[in-house]
């Protein structure tokens, strides 16, 4: 017999969960089935595709048993592919999901206490040692003869020995602590299956003793005889749920199944049934989770939708059964055309396969569109959580750019809240002929710019790019329903600002202006110029239009670009301004240079970037105030 240490992550894990979810402990039993569910599924499938498994016959079930009185144990048994040597170790001994690794690292202590955060991911096996002092799981894999013992008290340790199993599968046995006792009884298991698992597609049997007195037999004592009846009975409904006609599936069904089949203790926030009869034949039952899953913005995210074909489980693992930007939809396909073998690289060139594909993420996105339309309230929940991934979706799925267009939202210069591009045009004057926006940096600095100032004044609204992934997106909108989207902060939009009103002659003096501040900056800017549109601030600073934003390009070097060629500022200058009068006037050159160098760092730190010398800027900006 071994004795081996678990992974300290897993010591943690253990803690949270036990002191997490604790009033939400019963889950315990649908994680279990949900692993002997999977365990079915990975051997069915390898005894349809698997060269040294092909052939193996195999009654999929679950059996459930409990022993009542001063032990009690529960047991839960499948037999599914089982585990060896190797993966009671690698599984039971580890958490082998970096994301939820990288979730945990990521939890406050405020956090660790919420249990729907806990709940988000797959707390799985470990959550019975919320109800059990001892665990034992004994195992024996699939063509394989040994059979090996797990058992742990979850204190730190487990003890790992060679053992006999007659088949193949797991059993695996609660030792109820106190918190457990209740489960070893009929009614609460059956409530539970109910609850949790009767859409898993395999029968699960409870096996039980049942006590009949039979009135008209006596005993030696002439007492009435008991008898004591072993009884085995099917306590799921082992349907897959998606099979059946949506008239027939109750809401609750629907949350029910996605819960059990999901890792989330939450309702969905909505769900999408799609039954495809004709050339190609599937179902598909999609949806949406209230909350984006914890791990949708690591590289590593974990795929949410199952593959069936023919209600045969095949993968949750492929990440291209929907593009990436939709990676937060939780669900399965099941198809009719999809040969049972079918292996990864054939599903990502299959023809049946990317027609479902394509047909599920238009199905998807006109659904999201519907409920933008009908169902406010709830169009505004799915932003918060999911605007970013389908912001994604616009630059990596050009097919689709116009449907998600209508989608994506953006804060605004006018409105409240978030507001589609359809609202901006509806909103929009008929003297305006193009779309504005600002980007880089965050909200309120975006809403403070000085740019702003003169957009406000002609009833010009902007939309305020804050996402830091708006910059880059942005660039691939281009248009909107024909109207081109210009950036403020660039320098393209300022010609629309000139109204008839305003003649924007350059006079000679200004001319004279621009010369001097251009000499005084030298090769810190690219250009300056007057500005028609400021108010209130004495100067901004603008792009080229095809150069990357202040803001973005100070993100670029803070991502390590390190030799990233700063792309020079245009600085912007209202004549009007007293301190640009000064300049204007003034003959002292060492005083005009000063002017001029905290005129473009004040207006670099109204976009939120930095003076390149804050020193400097400061000593400066001190003289001239004692001056
Ligand atoms: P998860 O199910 O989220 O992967 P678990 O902690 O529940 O995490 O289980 C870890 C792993 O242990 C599973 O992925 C699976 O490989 C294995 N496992 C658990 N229960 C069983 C079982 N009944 N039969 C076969 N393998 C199992």
């Amino acid at each position: 017999m071994e004795q081996k240490k678990f992974k300290t992550e897993v010591s943690e894990l253990l803690q949270l969960i036990i002191h997490s979810l604790y009033s939400n402990k019963e889950i315990f039993l649908r994680e279990l089935v949900s692993n002997s569910s999977d365990a079915l599924d990975k051997l069915k499938y390898l005894s349809l595709t698997d060269e040294k498994l092909k052939g193996f016959s195999f009654e999929p079930r679950i059996d459930i048993s409990f022993a009542e009185g001063e032990k009690r144990t529960l047991t839960i048994m499948d037999n599914g592919l089982g585990m060896d040597h190797e993966d009671l170790t690698n599984n039971l001994g580890t958490i082998a999901s970096s994301g939820t690794k990288k979730f945990l690292a990521s939890l406050t202590d405020e956090q660790k206490k919420d249990s729907n955060l806990i709940g988000q991911f797959g707390v799985g096996f470990y959550s019975a040692f919320m109800v059990a002092e001892k665990v034992e799981v004994l195992s024996r894999k699939a063509g394989q003869d040994a059979a090996f013992k797990w058992s742990s008290t979850g204190k730190g340790t487990y003890t790992l020995e060679e053992a006999t199993r007659d088949a193949q599968g797991t059993t695996i046995i609660l030792y109820l602590n106190e918190e457990g006792n209740e489960y070893a009884n009929r009614w609460q298991i059956e409530q539970l299956v109910k609850k949790y698992s009767d859409h898993i597609a395999y029968p699960i049997f409870l096996s039980y003793d049942q006590e009949s007195v039979d009135d008209k037999k006596k005993d030696k004592e002439g007492n009435p005889l008991k008898t004591v009846e072993h009884k085995v009975e099917q306590i799921n409904n082992s349907s897959a749920l998606w099979r059946k006609s949506k008239t027939e599936i109750t809401p609750e069904e629907y949350n029910e199944f996605y819960k059990s089949a999901s890792y989330d203790s939450q309702d969905p926030l909505f769900y999408v049934h799609t039954k495809a009869e004709g050339s190609i034949e599937y179902t598909t039952l999609f949806y949406v989770p209230e909350k984006a899953p914890f791990d949708m913005n690591y590289a590593d995210y974990r795929p949410g939708v199952k593959l069936f074909v023919k209600r045969v489980y095949i993968t949750d693992d492929d990440k291209e059964l929907l593009p990436t930007y939709l990676r937060f939809v939780r669900g399965i396909i099941d198809s009719e055309d999809l040969p049972l073998n079918v292996s990864r690289e054939i599903l990502q060139q299959n023809r049946v396969m990317s027609a479902i594909r394509n047909a599920s993420v238009k199905k998807l996105l006109s659904e999201f569109q519907k409920i933008s339309e009908q169902n406010p309230e709830m169009y505004a929940k799915f932003i918060e959580q999911y605007n970013r991934p389908l912001k994604e979706g616009l630059y990596s799925d050009y097919a689709n750019r116009d449907a998600l267009l209508e989608l994506v939202r953006f804060k605004s210069s006018s409105e409240e809240g978030y507001v589609s591009l359809a609202s901006y045009k509806e909103r929009m004057g008929s003297e305006q002929k193009s779309i504005y926006y600002i980007t880089g940096g965050k909200e309120a600095t975006l809403k403070a710019s000085p740019l702003l100032e003169a957009y406000r004044k002609k009833g010009f609204e902007v939309l305020v790019m804050s996402d830091d992934i708006d910059d880059i997106v942005v660039g691939s909108i281009g248009t909107y329903k024909e109207l081109p989207l210009k950036a403020i902060n660039k320098s393209g939009a300022v010609d629309d600002l000139k109204g008839d009103d305003e003649p924007q002659e350059k006079s000679k003096e200004s001319k004279k202006l621009v010369k001097k501040i251009k000499k005084a900056l030298g090769d810190k800017v690219k250009d300056v110029v007057v500005s028609s549109r400021l108010v209130e601030s004495p100067a901004v600073v603008v792009v080229d239009e095809n150069d990357p934003s202040v803001q973005m390009q100070q993100m670029l070097k803070s991502m390590g670009q390190a030799d990233f060629e700063d792309a020079k500022p245009i600085l912007e200058v209202n004549v009007d301004d007293p301190m640009v009068k000064k300049i204007e006037e003034s003959e002292d050159d060492a005083y005009v240079a000063d002017l001029c160098s905290v005129l473009l760092d004040q207006a670099l730190l109204a976009e939120g970037v930095m003076p390149k010398d804050p020193v400097a800027f400061t000593k400066k900006l001190h003289s001239l105030l004692s001056r």
